[in-house]
């Protein structure tokens, strides 16, 4: 039988079934030897094949997934989740306040792996006037190249209904530093439905709740919302300085005219992009983001 892994802890994987049963299932022995250069061979968003022993025999071929170096030494990656349509980045512009460098960092590397970003500003309310005028200007540069924002009150359910019906149908990854309100925004949108997600507070019950492991949350409307606790983002693994410009969507398309083919925008002749930067056609906080990426990778190439 086929099943979603809807929660790992290490030995036992959660699979959840068409039918909305939950089972706690094994890997089958000889799996776990498998060449996979990960720590966690199964992870969360996983379409798996389960035998009539609750052995997952199959992981089904990933769409894509997101990993993580778990520190800058290790050679092993740390799968997070996989099997992604669409990444939530919620951000806030006060307490606390969300880092551009954060929000961009964030949409590089979900571009990187493919994954489309909807950046969601919670804590409407707590912005007075100056403050609104700029995220609403933050909101405007980020639509303008290419990526949706939606502002919320997720306390009051303010805006809860749009990303209700973005998702339907959708594995989608909930992310943001801690306090913003991921957890609000995930008890707004399955308290919509209370009497339909019954499953999922029954299996809360058993005592198998914990914050440690990424969970997913099975929505009325098909949707998957993947929580990944204690992650607050997520790096690119293995990314190459000249590969970061192609994950900034308006720097990349600059770059196209540049002098060089092999120029990083930093201080190379004739670079289009800088050129765009001085013009105002690329935001200096994007640019600056850029920058900050391109430095961090010069630093981590260094112990490798
Ligand atoms: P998490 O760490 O991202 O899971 O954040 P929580 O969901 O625990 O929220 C952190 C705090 O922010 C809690 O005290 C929430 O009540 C509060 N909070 C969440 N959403 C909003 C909002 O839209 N407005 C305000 N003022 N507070 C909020
Ligand atoms: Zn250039």
């Amino acid at each position: 039988m086929q099943g979603l892994v809807v929660k790992n802890t290490g030995n036992d994987v959660w699979v959840r079934f068409d039918d909305n049963s939950v089972k706690m299932c094994r890997l089958k022995g000889t799996f776990r030897l498998q060449g996979i250069k990960s720590t966690n061979p199964v992870v969360v968003g996983d379409k798996v094949e389960v035998d009539d022993n609750n052995q997952i025999s199959d992981i089904l071929q990933r769409k894509n997934h997101i990993a993580r170096r778990p520190t800058n030494l290790s050679r092993q990656i740390h799968i997070i989740a996989s099997n992604i349509d669409l990444a939530f980045l919620i951000v806030t512009i006060k307490q606390p306040e969300t880092s551009t460098v954060f929000i961009d960092r964030f949409i590089a590397s979900a571009e990187a792996y493919g994954i489309e970003t909807v950046l969601i500003f919670n804590k409407f309310d707590l912005l007075d006037n100056y403050d609104r005028e700029y995220a609403n200007k933050l909101m405007i540069g980020y639509q303008s190249i290419g990526y949706k924002c939606i502002s919320t009150i997720a306390k009051d359910s303010v805006g809860i209904d749009s990303l209700y019906n973005l998702i339907a149908n959708k594995t989608v990854l909930l992310s943001g530093n801690s306090g913003v309100g991921k957890s609000t925004v995930i008890n707004a949108l399955t308290n919509k439905n209370i009497a339909k997600t019954a499953e999922i507070s029954s299996y809360h019950k058993k005592g198998m709740h914990t914050t440690t492991f990424s969970e997913v949350y099975c929505l009325p409307n098909k949707a998957f919302v993947i929580d990944t606790p204690g992650i607050k983002g997520f790096g690119v693994v293995d990314m190459d300085k000249s590969e970061i410009s192609h994950y900034f969507v308006e720097i990349f398309k600059h770059s196209k005219q540049c002098r060089f083919p092999n120029c990083i925008h930093i201080h190379e002749p004739n670079c289009n992009v800088l050129k765009a930067v001085e013009q105002g056609e690329i935001s200096p906080l994007r640019y600056n983001s850029y920058i900050s990426m391109i430095e961090e990778v010069s630093a981590e190439s260094k112990y490798r």
